[in-house]
């Protein structure tokens, strides 16, 4: 085994190989101060720390990156790992070389926990967000490469956890920045971890045919390489057995046996010039048969992440179909190390600019025009015009929230209840306050109480996003009923007097009745709450006043001449009685007989609970609490002659379903409190669902069956009671 200065040794030499004129004197101490910091650790392998950084700076020398980048790649486990620090290391090495490995030592915080893709796609812009330096994705792809490479020590757990990982955040980003010999390398690496049995089939079946696949290939090169030859172009060809993550993808995806999959070798041809390609393409269809329909010429057209190059698939003598994929040497490096070697290309090697190493990045913008590739152009973009910011969840989760948010913004976009309740927060474990600005990787958590005295007026200019700014409005609207009044009630005056209308007319009772119609007492009230928090304006209530006054009056004319008949008319007709009529469910439907009543699912009232209903086009009448939204006083002011008063009868002893909200946060145990509280209280429950929360919240929607508002009230006493539980709401959506 090679000792650790030779394995400097060979790094020196990889380094000189592209970029002779290197800071070797720095590399050299950053590979000093790494042994030295790392000093006795171990490896689970039994070697020394110190080459596993070694290694990364290996494959980083191997994408060919700058003096900068390897000596980041030797430093990048000391922030993390030894008492080294960020002061330390930039005194010492330069601020761009620190800032690289602090940037590394942030993803290596990034754990993935779940497996929904959106939050895949999320992590994966993350990375690129949180990486202000693209040479920090580089070197903790190639960090991750080693450690997949150096995987068989590890328990199987981790092992298929860092698999998993690998396959669904750094291959893609490793395709995404065209890696391509990465890519299928860390493929093939978390395959043999997360399907054991497939890969060592693959691997087995291989293995077996390699003898006839030597053949088959070198026969196949050696036709190629001649015919080339004598067409006096000069040219590298080298063929190759498919990857088995490639293979493993053919049969499992289309479901085949290992001898069905249709494609198994791929040969390059490696020329100097794109003209080259287009003769030895002509050559190649010359010798063999093309397939229909597989030819691409990625040449003229390039992917999205810069890869060139001609593909075509043929078939041979023996009828065994075969890819050939032709290219430059500069497409060749770029399909290889991808951006990296693209950076080299156009960057020069010491370039140490960071603006203009985003210069490509804004190229590789303009020019993608795949739809597949949005979703990388966007997450370039997040860091490019810093429009989104992506921060963790205490579990490990990503939210992304608009850039600028705050504390609040994030409880929002949990749960409003977490919102309302929310007394503090922590970033990274430090108490910040509520206008702390989140920045890409934090770790946010939200401290909550039941006693919180919810969201103050100033939230509303702190919190960013407009969910978190509707959620804190609606509290406003619900829980500060009397302010509202207030203000809406000094708003109305004001435009009234505008108006020029004395308050003693609005106050009449038909008039009230009119525009408020068929709104309860207390009507005025709502509408001046209304007002108050901004759902109905001062300007719209007083004109309505204004025509039903004026028409009012104008009635009053024509209601005298017509009085002296219609008083006779009167007399003559029985009135009769306003009908107060049982109706089923123990509804009264004011006015109405045998109508069929139905409770409105939005809201699910129960005996005690303020009523009222809504003539349904096609079912009687549904029955809202008069607290509900959809009973709203502007719900009502739309179709006032469909509203119609109901009450609650006498004799009501039957059960009532209704609808609760129970945020929590989340432990063990909640739903056997929860299902306890119930049924102390003697009542049914119908229904159950949970829903949790990636900030660790819980949130139960229980359906109950209850005989009246008292039984409601004390099982919501009992669910408030339960620990941990924040809120328990009726349902009024
Ligand atoms: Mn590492």
């Amino acid at each position: 085994m090679a000792t650790v200065e030779e394995r400097y040794q060979h790094l020196e030499r990889t380094i000189r190989g592209y970029n002779i004129s290197a800071d070797f004197k720095k590399i050299r101490e950053a590979f000093e101060y790494a042994e030295a910091h790392h000093g006795s650790q171990m490896r689970r392998d039994g070697t020394p720390y110190i080459t596993h950084p070694l290694n990364v700076a290996q494959i980083v020398a191997e994408m060919r990156l700058d003096s900068e980048s390897i000596q980041a790649a030797l430093l990048h486990d000391c922030i993390e790992d030894t008492d080294s620090t960020y002061e330390d290391i930039a005194k010492r090495f330069g601020t761009t070389v620190a800032d690289i490995v602090e940037g590394v030592t942030k993803l290596t915080r990034v754990h993935c926990t779940t497996m929904e893709e959106e939050q895949m796609e999320n992590l994966r812009k993350m990375l690129f967000a949180m990486s202000r330096d693209i040479r920090v994705v580089l070197i903790k792809i190639a960090d991750r490469l080693h450690n997949m490479r150096t995987m068989e020590y590890q328990t199987p757990e981790k092992q298929r956890k860092k698999a998993f990982e690998t396959m669904e955040i750094y291959a893609p980003i490793a395709h995404r920045l065209g890696m391509q010999k990465v890519k299928w390398e860390l493929e093939d690496l978390s395959l043999k971890y997360l399907d054991p049995v497939g890969y060592d089939e693959i691997i087995a079946a291989l293995d077996a045919k390699s003898h006839e696949y030597t053949q088959f290939m070198d026969r196949i090169q050696g036709e190629i390489v001649n015919r080339l030859n004598e067409l006096e172009i000069s040219n590298t060809v080298y063929g190759r057995v498919k990857h088995p993550y490639s293979i493993y993808r053919k049969m499992y995806g289309q479901d085949k046996t290992f001898d069905q999959v249709y494609d198994l070798f791929a040969f390059r041809v490696l020329v100097n010039t794109v003209a080259d390609c287009y003769n030895v393409l002509g050559a190649i269809h010359d010798l063999y048969k093309p397939v229909l329909g597989r030819f691409k010429d990625y040449i003229a057209m390039p992917k999205p992440n810069m890869y060139q190059s001609l593909h075509t698939t043929v078939i041979g003598d023996e009828g065994i179909p075969f890819e050939v994929q032709i290219r430059t040497f500069e497409m060749h490096a770029v399909a290889e190390y991808g951006v990296a070697a693209h950076w080299k290309y156009k960057q020069g090697i010491e370039s140490d600019d960071k603006e203009s190493s985003y210069e490509w990045i804004r190229k590789l913008l303009e020019n993608q025009e795949d739809a597949d590739a949005e979703d990388f152009i966007h997450s370039l973009k997040v860091d490019m015009f810093d429009d989104e910011v992506f921060v963790f969840t205490p579990r490990g989760d990503v939210t992304n929230l608009p850039a600028g948010a705050t504390p609040i913004d994030f409880a929002y976009s949990i749960h409003s209840a977490i919102g309302n309740s929310m007394t503090g927060a922590k970033v990274n474990g430090r108490m910040v306050g509520f206008d702390y600005v989140l920045h890409n990787g934090d770790i946010v958590e939200i401290l909550t109480s039941k006693s919180a005295k919810g969201p103050s007026r100033d939230w509303m200019n702190i919190a960013k996003s407009s969910e978190a700014r509707s959620k804190i409005r609606q509290w406003f609207k619900k829980e500060r009923r009397d302010e509202n009044i207030a203000n809406g009630r000094a708003a109305f005056e004001s435009e009234l007097k505008h108006a020029g209308i004395p308050m003693s007319a609005v106050v009449v009772p038909e008039i009230l009745e009119k525009v408020l119609k068929p709104t309860s007492f207390n009507a005025l009230d709502e509408m001046y709450a209304a007002i108050g928090y901004g759902g109905y304006t001062a300007q719209k209530a007083v004109h309505r006043f204004q025509v039903e006054i004026a028409a009012m009056q104008k009635a009053e004319k024509a209601a005298k001449a017509e009085a002296e008949k219609a008083a006779r008319a009167a007399e003559k007709a029985q009135k009769p009685e306003p009908k107060r009529t049982r109706s089923e469910k123990g509804i009264i439907v004011e006015g109405l007989s045998n109508c069929l009543v139905k409770f409105a699912k939005c809201c699910t009232p129960v005996p005690g609970d303020e009523i009222i209903g809504f003539i349904t086009r096609g079912y009687g009448v549904s029955v809202h609490r008069k607290d509900c939204p959809n009973a709203s006083l502007e719900h009502q002011m739309e179709e006032p002659g469909r509203w119609i008063t109901v009450s609650w009868g006498e004799d009501t002893n039957l059960s009532y379903s209704t609808a609760l909200e129970v945020v929590c946060k989340d432990r063990n145990n909640l739903l056997v409190d929860i299902s306890t509280a119930i049924s102390v209280c003697k009542v049914g429950v119908a229904n159950m669902n949970v829903r949790t929360t990636s900030d660790g919240f819980a949130i139960f929607y229980v359906t109950i069956n209850v005989a009246d508002k008292a039984q409601l009230d004390a099982v919501l006493t009992k669910l408030h009671n339960i620990t941990d539980v924040i809120k328990v709401t009726r349902t009024a959506s």
